[in-house]
C-alpha cells in the first residue's frame, strides 16, 4: 500500500528528531540578530555570517537605530566577512530603513498582524526573497511560516516527494498541507525544528554528490529501488 505524503513527512521528522534531538535552532541571541543573520546568510556559510555579526557586536551597533545610523561604507566594512558585502549592505539598509522610519525601530510592531500581511511587508523590501522572509517570520517573528531551502529541495527530490522543477511556493505549500496537524503554538516549534533537522541531514548526509544514505536517519523513507541519483 502506498504511504501518504503526510505519513512520510511526519515520519521523517520523527526519524530526524530521534537522531539529533530537538535542535533549539536558529543562531541569534535576539529577534533582531536573527533578522540581520537571515539577510547576511544569503549565498554564504553561517560561519561567515557569525564573523560579520561579531564585528557588529564589537562595534556595539547590533541595534536597529545604531545600525541604520552607520555610514554605508563603515557598515560594508563590518559586513565584509559575510561576502557580497556591498550587496548585503544595501539589503540590510533597505530593511533598516523600513523598520526605523516606518515602525519606529520596533520589531514587534513590524511583525504585528496576520502572517500573509507581514510576509508581504518583508517581500516588499528590496533584496528579501521568500527564504529570507520565511526565516525571519519563523525564527524572529513568531509566525508559523515554513522555510524552504536548498537542503529541503534536495532531500524532497531524492525521496520523490516533489517534482524536480518544484517552485519555492509549491514546496512550501506541500509542507504546510502535510505538516499542519498541530495547534498553533506547537506548530511554530514543530516547523522551526523541522527545518533545523533538514539542515542537519543536508549537511551530514544528503550532500550534492555521493549522499551517505546508508547512515542517514531518512534511509527508511527512500523510494523503492533505494539509492537515489546523486
Ligand atoms: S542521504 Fe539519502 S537517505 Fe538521507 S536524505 Fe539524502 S537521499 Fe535520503
Amino acid at each position: 500500500m502506498t504511504r501518504s505524503r503526510a505519513t512520510d513527512l511526519r515520519r521523517a521528522y520523527a526519524l530526524m528528531r530521534a537522531r539529533y534531538g530537538h535542535r533549539h535552532w536558529w543562531p541569534g541571541e535576539t529577534p533582531f540578530e536573527v533578522c540581520v543573520g537571515a539577510i547576511l546568510t544569503q549565498n554564504t556559510s553561517w560561519s561567515n555570517v557569525e564573523r560579520a555579526i561579531a564585528n557588529l557586536k564589537a562595534a556595539d551597533v547590533l541595534e536597529p537605530r545604531r545600525l541604520y545610523a552607520l555610514p554605508e561604507r563603515r557598515l560594508a566594512t563590518l559586513l565584509r566577512p559575510a561576502g557580497y558585502f556591498n550587496v548585503k549592505t544595501r539589503r540590510l539598509r533597505a530593511f533598516l530603513r523600513e523598520l526605523v522610519e516606518g515602525y519606529d525601530a520596533a520589531l514587534p510592531a513590524w511583525f504585528a498582524g496576520p502572517t500573509p500581511a507581514v510576509r508581504a511587508r518583508l517581500l516588499a523590501v528590496k533584496g528579501i526573497g521568500p527564504e529570507t522572509a520565511d526565516s525571519m517570520l519563523l525564527y524572529a517573528g513568531g509566525h508559523a511560516s515554513f522555510v524552504v531551502d536548498a537542503y529541503t529541495r534536495r532531500i524532497f527530490q531524492r525521496h520523490g516527494w516533489c517534482a524536480s522543477d518544484a517552485t519555492y511556493d509549491h514546496l512550501q505549500q506541500l509542507c504546510v498541507a502535510n505538516l499542519n496537524h498541530l495547534p498553533t503554538p506547537r506548530r511554530l516549534d514543530y516547523w522551526q525544528d523541522y527545518h533545523a533537522q533538514l539542515v542537519m541531514v543536508g549537511k551530514d548526509f544528503c550532500r550534492p554528490r555521493r549522499p551517505d544514505c546508508a547512515h542517514c536517519p531518512l534511509h527508511p523513507l527512500l523510494p523503492p529501488g533505494g539509492q537515489p541519483k546523486s
